[in-house]
């Protein structure tokens, strides 16, 4: 398939490159450059290339294939060490990146982050929080479609628990920044969809919709006020 990368500048400064229905976020250092999540692979490289020659360190949100597709591209790779396992098991390789922890710091001189493990989505989904400029990139955990929450690794009381943590800082921060559909998120998507999880963890499920034909069959989506998961068909 052709992974072709689409460039954009944000008003924040960074660049939201974009392949298919995919983002990944390249913040602009003094020394060196943070790309966050590498997409499907592709030309990205030669996208980051075209913004700036510097070094490079990659952070990855999870371990979805769509976020890592690039990840032999790149020599100076980080993710959460719970996604280690989960990411034999989901791509059947174990992904070649230095462990990132919750609290560590990642600072290129314009931009500077804090890991923030947000487990749920999968086991070692995290977000970074710049609290100068105000921005969290949320990776799939936070977005207006439809999240992944069927199959290895997921779990919706982690991901219930991740949106409580992220609410005791949404001060911090006025926009997520999504990977997938809406590019920005107000903080108070946060209450929808941890409201959503605790829905249904207490059994008040959502009427069941369709999923899109390439889903598996068993799969359908559960929402409301415009948040939803995808999730294996609860039989009552
Ligand atoms: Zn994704």
């Amino acid at each position: 398939m052709d992974f072709t990368t689409e460039i954009k500048k944000h008003e924040k400064g960074f660049y939201v490159l974009s392949q298919r229905h995919v983002r990944a976020f390249l913040f602009e250092g003094k020394d060196f450059n943070i790309l966050v999540d590498t997409c499907f692979g592709g030309d990205i490289s030669q996208a980051v290339k075209s913004i700036s020659e510097k070094p490079v360190k990659v952070i990855f949100t999870h371990c979805d294939r769509d976020h890592i597709g690039g990840e032999s591209l790149f020599e100076d790779k980080y993710i959460h060490p719970a996604e280690y396992s989960c990411c034999l098991e989901k791509n059947g390789f174990m992904i070649d990146a230095k462990p990132l922890w919750e609290g560590d710091i990642i600072d290129n001189g314009n931009f500077k982050f804090e890991i923030i493990h947000i487990p749920g989505h999968t086991p070692g989904s995290i977000a970074l929080l710049e609290r100068d400029k105000r921005l969290l990139i949320s990776g799939d955990s936070v977005q207006t479609g439809s999240i992944y929450m069927f199959g290895a690794g997921r779990s919706l009381q982690a991901f219930k628990a991740s949106m409580g943590k992220l609410i005791g800082i949404k001060d911090s921060f006025d926009v997520a920044i999504s990977s997938h559909n809406d590019l920005e998120i107000l903080p108070e998507k946060l209450y929808e969809l941890e409201s959503l999880a605790d829905d249904i963890l207490k059994g008040n499920i959502p009427e069941a919709k369709s999923a899109p034909s390439q889903m598996p069959a068993e799969v359908k989506i559960y929402g409301k006020n415009n948040v939803s998961f995808f999730l294996y068909e609860i039989k009552n």
